[in-house]
């Protein structure tokens, strides 16, 4: 019998149905609790979203300032307070030169808008020709056409590839990196790729686009801290415009506030969305350099505009709470127990999962961790697929009282940031349990238990 109607995202309908549900009625700090009274460590921070915890105060206070005074108003022709203040914060904290801000709702757009802007900025130059993108194998930017496309063609989009625009991969640098420690690195091949691609096609190429330091969804796939600013300095040289999308890993979320910033990289477009509200609520934005917006300007009869607009862009419900958030992180980056917190959330990765006999692989950099799973001491093997192993892992740390996302047999642990060390070792203990009831590994092989 169906016990709702709703469709949910990247389900498998069918299955879904037979499992147990969670309906999610309050959250407080990193913590979730359902409508039967069950609390859950939220160990994906509502898909790698959240900041300073669920029903923070300060965030709450801000979003119930500007309901008293308006929830939406349409930026399509005006515009209002929280945004422009918001504005501001974003160019304060991105690296120099990019000073314009274009708002959507979601990172899929975030990453649209910069696609469509830099396509168009070559037409209005004089250089049509320039249509190609080039990005990284394995990469997600989301799900509409144009993210799609320039995604690495994973099992999440190989469907829709007859409508998608062709776009030249790269291939990954390798990084393992977990606790600070890091186990393999190497980007020799990857930038030698790149550059020989862009020998060859540079007059074609609008624009190359990554996701620096960390490919989230792919994974966490890391790259050496350095190989962003090389793809930048390739950029440069060639004159093809880079497109940042830190969607995941702005706010926080790998350790800086932005990873451009950090990095000294200075991309002609910036992508941001997820951590941007706290998780609060859906807003986005696109940033872009006052040279690519210049190329816009115009009479309105050369209709050099660029044509683009979402019925919510610029919620300002959103953006209230964006600046407050920026404003409370700026405190919590700058103090000494976020970066301690980060290092106690490393070692306790690397001391509960490393050299377990399930364990293939464990990445990590700031507040976020992939853990492969593996047949008890085949580290090259895997698990058959129809056994879904990542899902019953999850479900049984779901008993336990720990909310995690598997993404096929590799386990992703994505906390808030505001997350305690008691929580830390709660996440990680019980990750730990999970795997073992489920694969029944002998419990003496873990130290931990
Ligand atoms: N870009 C990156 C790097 C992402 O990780 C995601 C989502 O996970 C997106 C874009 C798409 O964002 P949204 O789901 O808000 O459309």
């Amino acid at each position: 019998m169906k016990t709702s109607t709703s469709w949910h995202p990247f389900t498998q309908m069918e299955e879904f149905d037979q499992l147990p549900k969670v309906v999610v009625e309050r959250g407080e700090g990193c913590w979730l609790e359902d409508v039967d009274g069950h609390r859950y460590l939220d160990g994906t921070a509502s898909i790698w979203t959240n900041v300073h915890g669920h029903g923070n105060p300060e965030l709450d206070a801000a979003l119930r300032d500007q309901l008293g005074k308006v929830a939406h108003s349409t930026y399509l022709g005006l515009s209002h307070g929280p945004a422009l203040e918001l504005e501001k914060s974003l160019v304060e904290i991105s690296p120099p030169g990019l000073e314009r801000v274009f708002f959507s709702d979601n990172g899929s757009n975030a990453v649209e808008i910069a696609l469509k802007l830099s396509f168009q900025y070559w037409q209005l130059v004089g250089q049509p020709e320039k249509t190609e993108v080039l990005a990284m194998e394995g990469a997600y930017h989301g799900d509409t056409f144009g993210a799609m496309s320039v995604g690495g063609g994973g099992l999440f989009h190989r469907r829709f590839e007859p409508w998608c625009f062709p776009v030249h991969r790269f291939p990954q640098p390798v990084c393992r990196e977990a606790g600070g420690v890091v186990e393999a690195s190497s980007d020799a091949a990857s930038l030698d790729a790149l550059a020989a691609m862009l020998e060859d096609r540079s007059g074609k190429v609008a624009a190359v686009i990554l996701e620096p330091w960390v490919q989230g969804a792919a994974g966490m796939r890391l790259q050496p801290r350095a190989f962003v600013r090389e793809v930048s300095a390739l950029c440069r040289q060639h004159r093809v415009h880079l497109i940042l999308d830190e969607v995941f890993t702005g706010f926080g979320r790998a350790g800086p506030m932005l990873v451009c910033a950090e990095t000294d990289v200075r991309p002609d477009f910036l992508c941001l969305a997820k951590g941007l509200t706290a998780g609060y609520l859906p807003l986005a934005a696109t940033l872009a350099t006052e040279s690519v917006f210049e190329a816009f300007l115009g009479e309105p009869a050369q209709n050099r505009q660029f044509f683009h607009g979402h019925t919510f862009t610029a919620n300002p419900l959103g953006a209230a709470v964006a600046l407050k958030n920026i404003e409370m992180l700026k405190n919590l980056l700058a103090g000494d127990d976020f970066p301690a917190r980060m290092e106690y959330f490393g070692n306790a990765l690397r001391n509960h999962f490393m050299g377990h006999p399930n364990v293939a692989q464990v990445r990590q950099r700031g507040f976020t961790c992939a853990i492969d799973l593996c047949p008890a001491g085949a580290l090259a093997e895997v698990f058959p697929a129809p056994a879904r192993t990542g899902l019953k892992v999850i479900l049984k740390a779901r008993e336990h009282g720990l909310l995690l996302r598997p993404l096929g047999d590799t386990l992703l642990l994505v906390p808030p940031l505001v997350i305690s060390r008691e929580e830390v070792d709660f996440l990680c203990r019980t990750t730990l349990q999970a795997m073992d009831e489920t694969l029944q590994t002998h419990p003496s092989s873990n130290p931990h238990l």
